[in-house]
């Protein structure tokens, strides 16, 4: 099997990352080493994980088992919430990555704004520790919405790398996105599929992209995201749809096709509110 040619995007402090990974959002940590051996095998190279999914053990002993040199892997992991603040942040990070077994990770993000706690600020200056001591390659955050971005933007002297939202054609975070992007912020789209929650796959403008490529409908939903400059990380349990999740780099959606999904926005949030998530 020849691997698939994922590009690399250029964050905004010099390090690049694969625009396509493999995320494991409730992958059993019993099942993770299987099956990020899976995606291993089958080209991924940028794995997205989380303290709080509990299995950052699984991923490190399918990292540690693949022989991959570090240098060619992208890993992420995440600050929970209930670890934000200068001391617990530290201490969060070194035990992501004893679980993980790495010296660092590639990308370490807080995980939620978490603005009633009001700690993402101090918590973002951690991160920049972190980045400084070599634990962490980049940082950035998930599930920030512009006031947040403002916030550690003006705060601190780091430009988050990534904001990790979800977004998918349901819910597409505009305002959020073209903030990134008038500031350097690349985004990564989580749900990128709508989790299975949302009907995204059977819509027909979908399904006839699909039928006219030859591709199924989850790789036209991916394939939009691609086009736009998303970042992606889809998770399945299967190896036949984490096969099918990363051969998206032989054809292309029109710019009319690409339209016609943006036009399925119908503010359908599938996921937790950012103001909302303790
Ligand atoms: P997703 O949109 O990737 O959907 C996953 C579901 O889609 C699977 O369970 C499966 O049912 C279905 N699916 C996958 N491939 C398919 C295919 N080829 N055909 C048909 N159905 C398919 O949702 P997700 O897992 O929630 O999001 C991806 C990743 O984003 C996560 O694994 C995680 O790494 C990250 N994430 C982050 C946050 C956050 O708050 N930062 C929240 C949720 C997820």
């Amino acid at each position: 099997m020849t691997t698939p040619q994922v590009p690399n995007l250029t964050l905004n402090d010099g390090h690049t990352i694969p625009q396509l990974g493999f995320g494991v959002f409730l992958v059993d940590p019993q099942e993770t080493e299987r099956i990020v051996t899976d995606a291993l095998e089958l080209g991924y190279r940028h794995i997205d994980t989380a303290a709080i999914y509990r299995n950052e053990e699984g991923v490190g002993r399918a990292i540690a088992k693949s022989g991959i040199p570090r240098e060619e892997l992208f890993i992420t992991t995440k600050l929970w919430n209930g670890d934000q603040g200068t001391e617990s942040a530290h201490a969060a990070i070194d035990t992501s990555l004893e679980k993980l077994g790495l010296d660092y990770v590639d990308l370490y993000l807080i995980h939620w704004p978490v603005p009633a706690q009001d700690k993402y600020l101090e918590s973002w200056l951690a991160l920049e520790q972190i980045k400084a001591s070599g634990k962490a390659r980049s940082i950035g955050v998930s599930n920030f919405l512009v006031d947040h971005l403002q916030r550690v933007i003006d705060g601190s002297s780091t430009v988050p790398a990534v904001n990790q939202i979800e977004l998918h054609p349901a819910y597409q975070q505009r305002e959020v996105t073209d903030f990134g992007q008038a500031n350097g912020i690349l985004t990564e789209a989580w749900g990128p599929l709508g989790q299975g929650k949302y009907p995204l796959l059977e819509e027909p403008i979908i399904t006839a992209a699909a039928s006219k490529h030859g591709k199924s409908a989850a790789q036209v939903v991916l394939r939009w995201h691609l086009q736009q400059g998303t970042i992606v990380f889809p998770k399945s349990n299967s190896r036949e749809r984490i096969a099918e999740n990363i051969d998206v780099f032989d054809f292309e959606l029109s710019d009319a096709e690409v339209q016609a999904i943006t036009a399925l926005e119908r503010g359908g949030r599938v996921g937790g509110h950012p103001l909302e998530v303790k």
